[in-house]
């Protein structure tokens, strides 16, 4: 018994070391990805209760020389704990505003949104503002169609400064979401003092939706709470056709999710717009 427990703490030993000389690696290879354009956006259309595409998200995409594609939800901690999440977050922020430019050209797709993803690291910035201005300037993109998207942790230690930040660019037509609700710990009190436009139901609920009871009622109190302060209410992760029928039924007004379509490369993406008559 002792030997098993003792090569149980060897295995573990080792796996931790393994773990942590490939997150080093990433690290490394995250530097250099950035000067070496490996990186690239795909978009994932948002709909709304009438399947008429109101925007997107842009999602990132590492195309890694030899481990081929690798997931945001593993780099981006790593670009956030070394700060390279700063110039990758401005990276990400140009490429999405030359998108907004492309679409804002045609009449058929100058009413669609681009939502971007912002770090809790990139959002503390002292010139995160700034930033913001200087990507809207040099690309021309109406800030009227950019929604940035935040999670609690951007807020979570300066809460004044983070809110500041959010009137100063909302003064200039940019919108907020508020990413991944439910898994943090808002209170309403809270919620309320944030100028957002904005809620996004965590996925993980939207998944469950209809085998779980508990996540049935907890997605009808953040429709309600999302609808008392007059908030847009987006759910993600939208599989099935049974899952949109329930949320528009709960009063969802925005889904996203594989049941529409998956993030994709721009030059994929299908935009049904013949029917719009150009006035
Ligand atoms: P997120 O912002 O919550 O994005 C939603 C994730 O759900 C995306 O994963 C998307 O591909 C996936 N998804 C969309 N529809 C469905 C569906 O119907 N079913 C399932 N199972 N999944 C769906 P992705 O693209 O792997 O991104 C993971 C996370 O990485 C994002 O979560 C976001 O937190 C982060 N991320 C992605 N792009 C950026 C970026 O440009 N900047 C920053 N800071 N973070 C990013
Ligand atoms: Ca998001
Ligand atoms: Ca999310
Ligand atoms: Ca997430």
């Amino acid at each position: 018994a002792k030997l098993a427990g003792r090569d149980t703490i060897c295995f573990h030993d080792d796996a931790t070391q393994a773990l942590m000389e490939a997150r080093n690696e990433t690290r490394r290879d995250l530097r250099l990805a950035l000067q070496r354009g490996e990186f690239r956006l795909v978009y994932q259309l948002q709909y709304d209760a009438d399947h008429r595409p109101l925007g997107a998200e842009a999602l990132i995409r590492w195309q890694h020389p030899s481990r081929g594609m690798v997931s945001p939800a593993e780099f981006i901690p790593l670009a956030e704990e070394s700060g390279l999440i700063v110039p990758l977050g401005d990276w990400v922020l140009e490429q999405a505003c030359r998108q907004l430019v492309a679409w804002q050209q045609q009449v058929a797709t100058a009413h669609l949104t681009l939502a971007v993803n912002v770090s809790a690291r990139q959002f503390k910035e002292p010139d995160f503002v700034e930033r913001i201005e200087r990507v809207l300037t040099t690309s021309g993109a109406d800030p009227h169609r950019l929604k940035l998207e935040l999670t609690e942790s951007s807020l979570l230690d300066d809460v004044e400064a983070g809110i500041d930040k959010m009137r100063r660019l909302k003064r200039l037509g940019i919108r907020f979401a508020l990413d991944d609700f439910g898994t943090g710990y808002s209170s309403l009190q809270y919620l309320k003092r944030l100028p957002l436009d904005q809620i996004k139901i965590d996925q993980s609920f939207v998944n469950d939706l209809l085998l779980s009871g508990d996540d049935m009622a907890i997605v009808r109190t953040i429709i309600a709470m999302g609808v008392s302060l007059q908030l847009e209410v987006v759910a993600e992760g939208v599989e099935t056709a049974h899952q949109l029928g329930w949320l528009v039924e709960a009063g969802c007004h925005v889904f996203q999710g594989y049941y529409f379509c998956k993030p994709l490369p721009i030059d994929q993406i299908e935009l049904p717009f013949t029917s719009i008559p150009v006035s």
